[in-house]
């Protein structure tokens, strides 16, 4: 399959990657839990790895594999997985490949549930440092002699830094690190996760991906680029595959089958669906984050606008250069002394909810609520101020969403 286009070959993947029967234009799905073999001996090669098949559902099938199969192609990639959440994917990941006695490097500015998980980590005795990612020199200061990984969000929420992504890819790429990348926020529309040397993308399918707020899933893929042969922690069991599948081979034996936190046949399948518009959705969103945040920057209640696209912003011209359009979050700061919660409370077309990545545009106050456990100084640390909204912009027609902004903000 070889069309220029990223629709194209999104539209048609279903179709010309994962070959249903009968015509059909998307893979069947099936609950059935268990695949049933009349010979005995197909059943017993499909578990040792000898011929293709399903055994359990756990482990695979064929909407599951349909799904994988177009997130490997979108990613340029040479295997991906699907979890049950973003987080399960993340948290599988890392659990499988990373040993006690090992050290990680992550990114200060990480999703609250993320960061709260780095503390799991460092209770099995993982040795964790937080860096400020927008400075390479921080991460390679970061670097010690039991350093496995190097793991990162490409744009950060909510206050919208962006890491020196290409960069810290070359010194991954000289220090034989992982570099575990979650582009979440900026999926292969955006961002050529290749280009940067990502080892590894992780992250949620429940945000642009799927799209539309009715399904949970996350997935990892392969970029294909790192040398497994590097890495200390693979079990020989798995280096009877081909090397670029040692990774993604421990993460599916050791996490998705033993842990067990795989993704449903029909979250595939809606995923799947949501998945064919991403472009138009992504194309969208971006553009109207753009128009939202110029409006919000030059209005006089408007103390600070976070957003790529903005020639303010600290990485602009690093966002310029790594992504196609600067992402569809914002954050903003009133004015002081302004209440931003009688702010939210007048949108009436946005909703006050949390989530990313919808259709629709959504607003939210971080300090007291996502960002609410980790306590003041760490949010001071992600540069989170107290009366800080985040907005997710979605895809309804612009002039809505700007007017129902300006009557909000006129009412406070
Ligand atoms: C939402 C999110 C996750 C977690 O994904 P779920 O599907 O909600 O589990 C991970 N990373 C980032 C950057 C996210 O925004």
């Amino acid at each position: 399959m070889d069309f220029k286009g990223f629709t194209t070959r999104l539209v048609h993947a279903d179709r010309l990657l994962n070959k249903p029967e009968d015509g059909a234009v998307h893979q069947a799905t099936t609950n059935s839990v268990l695949f049933e073999y009349q010979q005995v001996e197909d059943l017993v090669d499909v578990f040792q790895g000898r011929q293709n098949g399903h055994a359990y559902s756990r482990q695979s099938s064929g909407s599951i594999n349909a799904l994988q199969n177009m997130l490997a192609a979108m990613e340029g990639g040479v295997a991906a997985l699907t979890f049950a959440t973003g987080m399960a994917a993340i948290t599988t990941t890392l659990l499988t490949l990373l040993r006690q006695g090992d050290h990680l490097i992550l990114s200060q500015f990480l999703f609250g549930n993320t960061n709260s998980f780095a503390n799991t980590l460092r209770g099995l005795g993982i040795d964790v440092s937080l860096v400020d990612v927008t400075d390479v020199k921080q991460v390679e200061a970061a670097i010690q002699d039991n350093t496995k990984a190097v793991y990162l969000e490409t744009i950060a929420n909510p206050v919208t830094q962006v890491a020196d992504l290409q960069a810290i890819g070359t010194l991954c790429e000289q220090h034989k690190l992982v570099y575990m990348v979650d582009n979440t926020m900026t999926p292969a529309y955006l961002f050529d996760a290749k280009a940067a040397k990502a080892s590894l993308l992780v992250g949620s399918l429940t945000k642009y991906i799927a799209g539309h707020g009715n399904v949970l899933g996350g997935a990892v893929i392969d970029t294909g680029l790192y040398d497994w042969q590097q890495f200390s922690n693979i079990n020989p069991a798995f280096k009877s595959q081909p090397v670029e599948m040692w990774g993604i081979t421990q993460i599916k034996k050791k996490g998705l089958r033993d842990m067990g936190g795989c993704l449903t046949p029909d979250s595939a399948h809606l995923i799947s669906v949501g998945m064919e518009t991403l472009g138009l959705r992504m194309e969208k969103c971006c553009n109207n984050a753009l128009k939202l945040a110029t409006f919000l920057a030059s209005h006089d209640k408007v103390d600070k606008v976070y957003y790529p696209g903005l020639s303010d912003h600290p990485q602009h011209q690093l966002s310029r250069q790594l992504f196609k359009y600067y992402g569809g979050i914002l954050s903003v700061d009133l004015k002081p002394g302004l209440d931003c919660f009688a702010f939210l409370n007048k949108l009436k077309l946005v909703l006050n909810a949390t989530h990313l990545g919808d259709t629709r545009t959504l607003a939210i106050p971080v300090a007291d609520t996502i960002y609410y456990e980790m306590g003041a100084e760490q949010r001071s640390r992600m540069a989170i101020s107290d009366n800080m909204i985040r907005f997710s912009v979605g895809i309804e027609d612009i002039e809505d969403v700007v007017d129902d902004f300006k009557q909000a903000l006129d009412a406070i």
